[in-house]
């Protein structure tokens, strides 16, 4: 399973994380985490989907930052409810929440999958500093996998 903890991702992109999530707060937006950390096999598996096993595609690329743990996707929530309508304004001040997060999460240090142009993917944030990107983390084995703690 992927995970939606933020523990499992780099401190770095942890770090990001918690100053979007305050201001999201701020922001009156709420939301949840739906994806942090996938396994390469996890991707693999997704990447199949839509091409050599039934399903719509959802993923276009074997390579995400996901498994590399300085990637997080996010649902806004309507009602306590994911929403995945990318116009929704839960907190009603004329801006599309997903938009606001983006600034939000730029405002933030993250790059906003919202703003590629092929294709856009609202949900996702990935931190792209260039150390985050060398550091080379042990494989999840199911316990033994440790992440320094963050201070923010
Ligand atoms: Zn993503």
């Amino acid at each position: 399973m992927p995970s939606r903890k933020i523990e499992d991702l780099t401190p770095g992109t942890q770090k990001k994380y918690i100053e979007f999530a305050a201001k999201m707060h701020e922001a009156g937006i709420p939301f949840m985490i739906t994806c942090t950390y996938r396994s390469q096999e996890e991707q693999d598996a997704l990447y199949k989907l839509g091409r050599t096993k039934p399903g719509k595609i959802i993923t276009w690329t074997k390579h995400s930052r996901h498994t590399k743990r300085t990637a997080f996707d996010i649902a806004i929530l309507q009602d306590g409810k994911p929403c995945w309508n990318i116009k929704a304004d839960v907190n009603e001040d004329q801006i599309p929440d997903y938009e606001e997060a983006g600034k939000i999460g730029e405002s933030a240090g993250l790059t906003w999958g919202g703003s590629w142009k092929s294709p856009a993917d609202y949900p996702h944030f990935q931190n792209d500093d260039v150390a985050e990107k060398t550091i080379e983390y042990p494989t999840f084995d199911g316990n033994k996998y440790e992440i320094p703690p963050v201070t923010a």
